[in-house]
């Protein structure tokens, strides 16, 4: 009798896995054709400035437009796409998409304060051999200055392969492009070890944000990573910024920049331009 039941249990479990694969494997033929069937979307997230709440640029986060499955988000198809080798087209794709568009807002809106995009790239993308030609050519071919663009990667592509990563990073510095390290304090980096690369900014992680209300020791951290990254010529982002008092230490922390559903949350590119309208710039 219990043979029996471990015997059902498995055909249970069996089946579930095999649902599981049948789904992924349907995910990835689908993915194969998201881009060529015009599914993928770019939305847009205001980056603003801690002391005047100037926006200061937008990160593109790419999100899936799925015929059937409706609006998929990047953590439900991002991993796929990295196992799969599709995440280069895709990253490629929202490059390309975001530049453009950036150029677009420039021209419609020439009396705006320079406003920059931040693009995440990932780690197989980030090791392509043409990488940095591709990006040159993206953007010689939208029209966008280098210095308008910056790419985000995070400390986990740096000690994948830090020579190489080196290297590829001059490449990219020498372009005029800005350097991003995002979800600082995720990895196992140190800023004093990011210091030997060319490094613009510092993405500090959503969770170290999340955690200034509740304690002290949280503060201490942020403001040391703060300070530390300002002695080292780098700029500090703060993630995920949801609430007034999160602002207000960040403030008092003289942080450049943050980004979070307090001030927006990403914006497809019709609303972005309603509020780039709309906001005076000073
Ligand atoms: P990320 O680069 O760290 O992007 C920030 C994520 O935090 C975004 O999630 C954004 O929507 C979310 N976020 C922003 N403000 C808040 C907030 O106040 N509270 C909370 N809870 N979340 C906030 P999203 O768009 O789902 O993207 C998730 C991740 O997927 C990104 O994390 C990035 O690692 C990856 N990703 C997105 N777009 C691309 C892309 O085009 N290429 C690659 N390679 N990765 C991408
Ligand atoms: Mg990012
Ligand atoms: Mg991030
Ligand atoms: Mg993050």
């Amino acid at each position: 009798r219990a043979k029996e039941q471990g015997q059902a249990w498995h055909m249970v479990f069996d089946t579930t896995m095999y649902d599981r694969a049948v789904a992924l494997l349907q995910l990835e033929t689908d993915l194969r054709w998201a881009i060529e069937r015009r599914e993928l979307r770019v939305l847009y997230q205001p980056i603003v400035s801690v002391a005047t709440g100037r926006i200061t640029g937008f990160e593109a986060l790419v999100r899936w437009q799925h015929p059937e499955r409706g609006l998929i988000p990047p953590a439900e198809f991002i991993p796929v796409a990295e196992e799969t080798g599709l995440i280069v087209p895709i990253d490629q794709w929202v490059l390309r998409e975001s530049c453009q568009q950036l150029r677009q807002w420039q021209l419609q809106f020439p009396d705006i304060k320079p406003l920059s995009i931040s693009v995440n790239l990932s780690g197989k993308h980030f090791s392509q051999p043409c990488l940095v030609e591709q990006i040159d050519q993206i953007l010689q071919q939208t029209n966008l200055a280098p210095s308008s663009l910056k790419l985000e990667i995070t400390e986990s592509v740096i000690i994948a392969s830090p020579e190489k990563a080196a290297s590829v990073l001059q490449q990219l510095k020498a372009l005029g492009i800005q350097l991003c390290i995002d979800d600082f304090g995720t990895g196992y980096s140190s800023l004093a070890y990011l210091h030997h690369f060319p490094i613009d900014v510092l993405k500090i992680d959503r969770s170290f944000v999340t955690r200034l209300d509740k304690n002290g020791e949280q503060l201490a951290i942020i403001r040391a990573i703060i300070t530390l990254a300002g002695n080292l010529g780098m700029s500090v982002v703060a993630e995920g910024v949801e609430t007034t008092d999160q602002l207000v230490q960040l403030r008092l922390l003289q942080c450049d920049q943050a980004q979070g559903y307090l001030f927006s949350q990403p914006l497809n590119s019709d609303k972005t331009s309603i509020l780039l309208a709309a906001r005076p710039q000073f």
